[in-house]
């Protein structure tokens, strides 16, 4: 057994995972669809209220778990370094890896979340993908399968993980696929301050966050992005900033197949699942020179996809 725990700024998660039957220490065989969640519990995050305990609260939640489990696997947000995580909204470091192995007395692993979930999308993709092929009886067709894939996810803010060669894309500082961070085209004349301290950041024009205090300026009352949506796409000014929003995801996605050479982009969060918002953005990138376009595509994983992305990494990466 695996416990996986999926540390948020908005929630903690945390799932009991059954590896058995899943083929260890093997990339090629191993299937992800094959790990089962046998128990779960959530939690309110504590990042931003009492960042500091954060430990305590993690061996809390998994109560009861602990005799029947050989490894702990962490999703979380923010900028995994070797020794430390940089929990980037609340600005504040925490040696998570040292403080875990000592609560829980089991190997630790942590990865971003949204390596995570990358790295459970391609998987999921590629056993699909197989089974496809072996079901097609078309031995002759060339069946070598994508070994790239960029996952791109836009809520609350931005964020991407990277698979290349077939390998989750990490490094030593924890700040590789930090793709809202990635500086993009937009409608205005202005640049655009990022909290980060760079202007023109996608997370800054087009993440959820930016959408709603875009169009509350607009519309001159605090509105949710949800509510920008579902209420105000036919004032004209909220409509062209969605457009703004979405070709500055297309010169995102542009930026990252020149860099990464990736066929496939598997676009999810609250606002990259939103249909409207998808289509733009298939719309525009499907106009780009041919070099540049990719095939975009929702998610399959659903959302435990980050606890299982974890939880099968590490079956995969700890043996
Ligand atoms: P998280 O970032 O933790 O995944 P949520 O999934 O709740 O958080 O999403 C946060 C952002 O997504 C907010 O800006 C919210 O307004 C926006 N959002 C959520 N649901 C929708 C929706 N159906 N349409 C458009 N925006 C949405
Ligand atoms: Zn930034």
């Amino acid at each position: 057994m695996i416990i996986a725990i999926d540390v948020g700024g908005t929630k903690i998660s945390a799932a009991l995972i059954s590896s058995s039957g899943v083929a260890n220490g093997n990339v090629a065989n191993a299937n992800i669809l094959d790990l089962k969640i046998v128990k779960q519990r959530k939690i309110e995050s504590v990042i931003h209220s009492d960042l500091i305990n954060l430990s305590d609260y993690l061996v809390e939640l998994c109560q009861g778990w602990l005799e029947q489990a050989t490894h702990v696997s962490i999703a979380c947000t923010g900028q995994i370094g070797v020794e430390y995580v940089n929990f980037l909204s609340a600005k504040q470091n925490l040696p998570l890896k040292a403080q875990l192995e000592s609560a829980f007395k089991l190997p630790i692993t942590i990865i971003n979340d949204a390596a995570a979930a990358a790295w459970a999308e391609y998987s999921a993709l590629n056993k699909l993908t197989a089974e496809a092929h072996e079901d097609s009886n078309t031995s002759h067709v060339n069946h070598k399968r994508d070994d790239s894939l960029v996952y791109i996810t836009v809520s609350t803010g931005i964020g991407g993980g990277m698979i290349q060669n077939g390998q989750l894309v990490t490094c030593t500082d924890g700040f590789c696929a930090h793709l809202g961070h990635v500086s993009v085209q937009h409608g205005s004349q202005q640049s655009i301050q990022c909290h980060c301290g760079r202007v023109n950041c996608a997370e800054a024009i087009a993440s959820g966050t930016a959408i709603a205090k875009q169009a509350s300026v607009i519309l001159n009352k605090t509105v949710s992005c949800k509510e920008v949506f579902e209420h105000y796409l036919a004032v004209p000014e909220i409509a062209n900033l969605v457009d703004d929003a979405s070709s500055a995801i297309c010169d995102l996605i542009a930026n990252i197949k020149a860099v990464t050479g990736t066929r496939i982009v598997v676009l999810g969060g609250s606002v990259g699942s939103v249909d409207i918002f998808q289509q733009q953005i298939q719309a525009k990138v499907a106009k780009l020179p041919t070099i540049f376009q990719v095939s975009i595509i929702p998610p399959q994983m659903g959302a435990d996809a980050d606890l299982l992305g974890a939880a099968f990494y590490a079956h995969q990466y700890s043996n």
